[in-house]
């Protein structure tokens, strides 16, 4: 095992190989004097109390009539329709005329609502705290960040299936606590979206988040590879170890001359770290900052790319690079929610009007968040994202598609994305109809997650 190499460490350092993470947690949270709090708190009973554990699996059968569906991968809107679930699964889509209802199933009656396949997010960071845009973390708000870390996140979790986000993807986030979270999702023990995740970000010991956010060069959130081997072999240990992850995230990132001029990886290791992952069957999207950066992540052959950023396209798209972006079919995820928060309404507009070019050209866009980047919260940012995408060109429909079968296809599966026969059902029922006024996806009022009842207002 390599000296160098965190994973390995931590195995080695580890013991059994089960469940290592939570007691290297719990070792953290002593080290900051975070438990004594939680035992002020209340203790275990509250902890588990409040850990927003998973209910029953769903099981028989479950038919949802009376509301307007959103049918397929391209959300066709069916009036008349009901959709029968059966042991968490999507089992029939019919005319209600049509259907035969199973005996003892329940019925829910959904008039007035638009049922819509569950919302996916491919941009979220499971371990940020929620904060308004400006606010700082200070000190009285340190022990509850450390109590919800210690309890995988419930807020974000909540807050997620509360807006109808029942599929998330983590791109940066503590590698073993987020792998620890997204097998206790599996596994049923706690409530939540579906979590995919990239672990650790690729980037430089100069790059972004390190002289950005001030994460430490070793730390478990991202990772430094200095030379193409190296980069191969963390990628392989990602890819291939106890915990695999889903997917390599990847920041490439100059900075901006004028304020903060930041170290990309050099391209050789760029290149190691895209064919590596594809060799083992997984994508890499992107971090990109420069017109610079952008090109050098293409050319290293990228699946996706992540924010539209204002220092490299506002201008106007060089024409080989949206033909790139268009050809390969790269998946874009804008984050426009992020910058609409950091730039101003004009210059917004404008980076809105270069994602319609990508629209209009027949490129593929998804919907991502970057939440919890401040003033982003988790799942209400989301809600943003896809008004912002419907605004951009795209119009409700197509916003609708890059949050749910369009994000499913960058996430490899057709188990969800889409109300179908065979999917998973998670769904979401908003009163109104977002097709003819997209804001209508903000008023939620039933989620199902596998099936289960998991919101209800
Ligand atoms: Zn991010």
């Amino acid at each position: 095992m390599d000296e160098d190499h965190p994973i390995a460490t931590e195995r080695g350092s580890a013991g059994k190989p089960a469940r290592p993470t939570r007691r290297r947690f719990l070792r953290g949270l002593l080290a900051v004097g975070g438990l004594g709090l939680i035992s002020a708190a209340g203790g275990i009973t509250h902890y588990l109390a409040t850990l927003y554990g998973a209910g029953e699996p769903q099981r028989g059968h479950l038919v949802l009539t009376g509301a307007r569906v959103l049918a397929g991968e391209g959300l066709e809107p069916r009036g008349g329709t009901a959709v029968l679930v059966s042991d968490g699964m999507i089992a029939e889509v019919a005319d209600e005329d049509d259907l035969v209802i199973p005996e003892g199933a329940e019925v829910v009656d959904l008039s007035g609502h638009t049922l819509l396949p569950g919302l996916i997010d491919l941009h979220v960071h499971m371990g940020f705290p929620q904060l308004e845009r400006g606010e700082e973390m200070g000190p009285a708000q340190m022990p509850g960040y450390v109590y919800d870390i210690a309890r995988y996140a419930p807020s974000a979790r909540r807050a997620f299936l509360d807006h109808g986000v029942t599929t998330v993807r983590s791109l940066g986030d503590e590698y073993a606590w987020v792998m620890e979270m997204r097998r206790m999702l599996q596994e049923g023990e706690l409530e939540g979206p579906r979590l995919f995740a990239a672990g650790p970000t690729f980037t430089t010991p100069g790059g972004h988040p390190i002289v950005t956010f001030g994460v430490e060069k070793d730390s478990d959130t991202v990772r430094i590879p200095a030379t193409p081997e190296e980069a191969r072999r963390i990628v392989r240990a990602l890819a291939t170890g106890d915990d695999p992850v889903d997917l390599i995230k990847v920041v490439q990132e100059r900075g901006d001359p004028a304020r903060l001029q930041m170290d990309p990886i050099p391209t050789e290791v760029l290149a190691a770290i895209v064919t590596e992952a594809h060799e083992h069957g997984r994508t890499v999207t992107a971090h990109w900052g420069t017109q610079e950066d952008l090109a050098e992540v293409l050319a290293a052959g990228v699946d996706g790319v992540e924010h539209l950023e204002a220092r490299g396209v506002l201008e106007g798209w060089p024409d080989d690079l949206l033909a790139l972006l268009v050809e390969r079919g790269v998946a874009v995820a804008p984050t426009l929610a992020v910058t609409e928060a950091a730039i101003s309404p004009e210059k917004h507009e404008r980076l809105r009007e270069r994602l319609g070019e990508v629209h209009a050209a027949g490129g593929r866009i998804v919907a991502s968040s970057d939440a919890a980047i401040p003033g982003v919260p988790f799942g209400g940012g989301l809600h943003r994202e896809v008004e912002l995408l419907a605004d951009s060109g795209l119009g409700p429909r197509a916003a609708l598609v890059a949050a749910t079968s369009e994000a499913a296809k960058v996430l490899g599966t057709d188990e969800i994305g889409a109300i179908a026969p065979g999917r998973a059902a998670d769904l979401v029922a908003v009163r109104g109809d977002p097709l003819e006024n997209i804001e209508r996806i903000r008023d939620v009022s039933t989620v199902f997650r596998d099936g289960r009842l998991v919101v209800e207002r």
